[in-house]
């Protein structure tokens, strides 16, 4: 199957109903009108030269212009390279040339001889449609990561592997989104948790999808009330600033939201009782990566949220503990190893390993680093399975800081600092040292009017931690450096 076959199966089905709300452009459209308007987006990249296999860069905000050229890539038989309209074109033009890119949809300033653009049309008006010729083991996109580890890399993700995970997300009781749902998507469709969780999944049930370009609470809450909203795909920055809103109004303008998922980033513990609070509703917590189209594991797949965890692999997906060189079972509790203190009696930490059908095919072109001969699939995170069977990550490996050889997870520090009152945000990360290796650097962002010294910072960690996980310096900024779904990217901060 095409992932554009999900559209046309909408049309078939319920041509009437509403596919799209675009809250910025403030249009809708129908099944019907999605679909035409696929067809004819399909013919015109298919006028423009597009032939089997091509990549084309969708350079769009979250808008229905992006699901309408995403579509109808697919249907074209093209290879969907989503770019983040944000990024400077520094970190936009390596990507074209990587992936081989010469068609554009969208905008793209500046000169472009190798490249040609094409401007998002939506037009549903009917005319002949275009047949699918490719799928099933066919690339259908090329996501790259945003390089939060280090220079992006071009994920290969085949259209079995994106209905892969619609499907294993398709399996959860209750249900990620059914028929009657509309779904509230402010996550940008440039990054595969807007677009698999939110739309694909939406598309797949038949839902309607609520698009908003980026997230702005007050906003946010008032088009969840005016399109009477009933699941949420968020992150946890944005439960952070609903949290921050009076209880009350948020409750209201939420009272037809049924269920509330979060993943990309943790999601902390506090913020989850905030928005029980507010709404009676538990958050829902999911962990998935580019790799595996995205989605892992979910506390949807037991039902209770747990906090700090992220619950239990979709149905469909395999999961197990490997260590480093690969070899299953947790690595055995060492006391000497202050790792071993996340894992409590469970048996030790582990990297992450995946096997299932929405995995990658491997990083562009040649398919490199993609799953093993088995299928398994290493990723960079570290975690535990508690005595529930319910994983915790604990980090990820390339961020863990080796100071003397002994290991700090960055989060063991951060949730000190992070306690204090005056602290808005920290980030701890390793930097080369002389003697130790590598020795510990805070970087710190107080709350606005808050007064907190080095030194202050200091001491909150030697009174809980052990003197080697003591930042051997601390530095105060004003913001820290964040992805476009909230994620740290702490190799920003190593310099
Ligand atoms: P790169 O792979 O280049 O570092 P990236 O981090 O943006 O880029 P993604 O595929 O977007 O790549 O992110 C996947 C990672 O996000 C996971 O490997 C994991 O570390 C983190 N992550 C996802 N969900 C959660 C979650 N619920 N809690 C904590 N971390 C999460």
């Amino acid at each position: 199957a095409n992932v554009a076959d999900l559209v046309a199966a909408n049309s078939r089905e319920r041509p009437g109903a509403t596919a799209l709300v675009d809250t910025v452009a403030e249009t809708t459209l129908t099944w019907a009108e999605l679909d035409a308007a696929v067809d004819t987006q399909a013919r015109r990249l298919l006028e423009a030269g597009l032939s089997p296999g091509d990549r084309v860069a969708l350079r769009l905000p979250t808008s229905s212009e992006f699901a309408v050229s995403f579509f109808a890539v697919a249907r074209a038989g093209g290879i969907a390279v989503p770019l983040s309209p944000q990024a400077p074109e520094g970190e936009w033009r390596p990507v074209l040339a990587d992936s081989g890119t010469r068609l554009l949809v969208g905008a793209a300033p500046g000169e472009h001889a190798d490249v040609r653009v094409l401007e998002p049309a939506i037009d549903p008006s009917a005319g002949e449609p275009v047949a699918p010729t490719r799928a099933g083991e066919d690339v259908a996109a090329l996501f790259y990561t945003s390089g939060t580890t280090g220079p992006p890399r071009g994920v290969m993700l085949t259209h079995r592997a994106l209905l892969a995970n619609v499907a294993q997300l398709g399996r959860l009781q209750p249900p990620l989104a059914d028929h009657g749902d509309r779904l509230f998507v402010a996550i940008p469709l440039h990054h595969i948790y807007g677009l698999g969780p939110g739309l694909l999944n939406a598309v797949a049930a038949g839902a309607t999808t609520v698009l908003a370009q980026r997230f702005d609470a007050q906003k946010a809450l008032a088009a969840c009330a005016a399109h009477r909203v009933t699941v949420i795909v968020g992150v946890p920055a944005m439960y952070t600033e609903l949290a921050a809103l009076p209880a009350d109004e948020v409750g209201e303008s939420l009272s037809t939201v049924r269920l509330l998922v979060s993943g990309a980033a943790p999601l902390h513990p506090k913020v989850l009782a905030a928005i029980r609070g507010a709404t009676g509703l538990a958050v829902f917590e999911g962990y998935g990566l580019t790799e595996a189209a995205p989605v892992v594991t979910s506390t949807l797949v037991t039902g209770y949220a747990k906090p700090g965890s992220v619950g239990r692999p979709l149905p469909g997906v395999e999961l197990r503990l490997v260590d480093s060189d690969g070899t299953p079972g947790p690595v055995p509790l060492d006391p000497e190893d202050p790792a071993d203190a996340f894992a409590d009696d469970t048996g030790g930490t582990g990297l992450v390993a995946v096997r299932g059908r929405n995995l990658f095919s491997g990083y562009w072109p040649d398919g490199a680093h993609g799953p093993d001969d088995e299928g398994w699939f290493r990723t960079g995170d570290v975690g535990y399975i508690d005595v529930d069977g319910d994983l915790h990550l604990v980090d990820r490996a390339n961020d863990l800081i080796i100071v003397n050889g002994f290991n700090v997870f960055p989060h063991e520090v951060e949730d000190v600092i992070g306690a204090l009152p005056e602290v808005a945000e920290v980030a701890v990360v390793g930097v080369l040292d002389e003697r130790s290796g590598e020795a510990v650097k805070a970087v710190v962002v107080p709350k606005p009017g808050a007064a907190l010294s080095e030194q202050q910072v200091v001491d909150a960690c030697t009174a809980t931690l052990a003197a080697y996980k003591v930042p051997r310096t601390v530095e105060f900024a004003e913001t820290l450096p964040h992805s476009s779904v909230g994620k740290l990217r702490r190799f920003r901060l190593r310099g």
